[in-house]
């Protein structure tokens, strides 16, 4: 039945483009579902690498998956701790700025884990996701994220239209490395938008652990992208994880 739906988003999808080819040939991995396993495994590596027991993200007034492109290719599945902790985290920014719209995912991982390409080259094993920045309106006023967009060194984007809300960002960085259920490896993003980070948590006088602990997992790769549109998480695995197999 879900492999049928699939079909049929690709058909319908295809139609309402007028038989665009590129983006109809684009992969869904909607007529997959998890395996069991209590409290949820992250195997292998995040580039070679399996998932069990995986939860979907439930979208909330705090959390939801892009609309765009991002909600019919069904990488909506996590170990159940990165997934919590995005939920966490999201309602840690509303906690303190109750006007903000939901953070946008993009990309965890399929059902059951496994290569997603052609979308990325790790995401395999529940721990990775992409999130879409919080932004700004040109005056100013905090507006929800439809698409991953990408912010120029002043942290503009759309032509100007929209800018880097380095507060809520700031404040989704945080609640992140504070929350104690996961262990975050990498937040990658860009040079520019990093050091915008990093300035806003000076101004606002943030324990000097936490400027340090954020200086050294925000990072932009120098074998990808420079994430000048998302940031690209990933958690550590853990002790029980690692006896499993997990590496990272
Ligand atoms: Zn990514």
């Amino acid at each position: 039945m879900n492999r049928l739906r699939s079909g049929w988003s690709l058909l319908a999808l295809a139609l309402s483009l007028g038989g665009a080819p590129v983006l109809a040939a684009e992969p869904t991995f909607c007529h997959e579902t998890p395996s069991s396993h209590a409290q949820g495994l992250s195997i292998g590596r995040a580039s070679n690498g399996k998932l069990k027991g995986a939860r979907a993200l439930e979208s909330s007034e705090a959390v939801r998956t892009l609309p765009r492109r991002h909600r019919r290719r069904c990488l909506n599945w996590g170990t159940p701790r990165l997934v919590a902790a995005l939920q966490r985290a999201a309602e840690a920014v509303r906690t303190h700025l109750p006007d903000s719209p939901p953070l946008g995912v993009g990309d965890l991982s399929k059902a059951r884990g496994g290569p997603i390409r052609p979308y990325s080259r790790s995401h395999q094993s529940g721990r990775d996701v992409d999130l879409a920045f919080y932004q700004l309106d040109e005056k100013g006023q905090p507006v929800p994220a439809e698409d991953l967009l990408s912010f120029d060194a002043r942290g503009h984007a759309d032509q100007g239209r929209l800018r880097f809300d380095v507060r809520r960002n700031w404040l989704l960085v945080r609640a992140l490395l504070q929350d104690k259920e996961v262990d975050v490896q990498w937040m990658f993003i860009s040079l520019p938008l990093r050091r915008a980070l990093l300035e806003e948590a000076r101004q606002r006088n943030e324990p000097a652990a936490l400027v340090k602990r954020a200086e050294s997992v925000l990072h932009q790769p120098s074998d990808s992208g420079p994430h000048d549109d998302h940031f690209h998480i990933r958690i550590r695995c853990t002790a029980e994880e690692r006896a499993a197999g997990c590496v990272g």
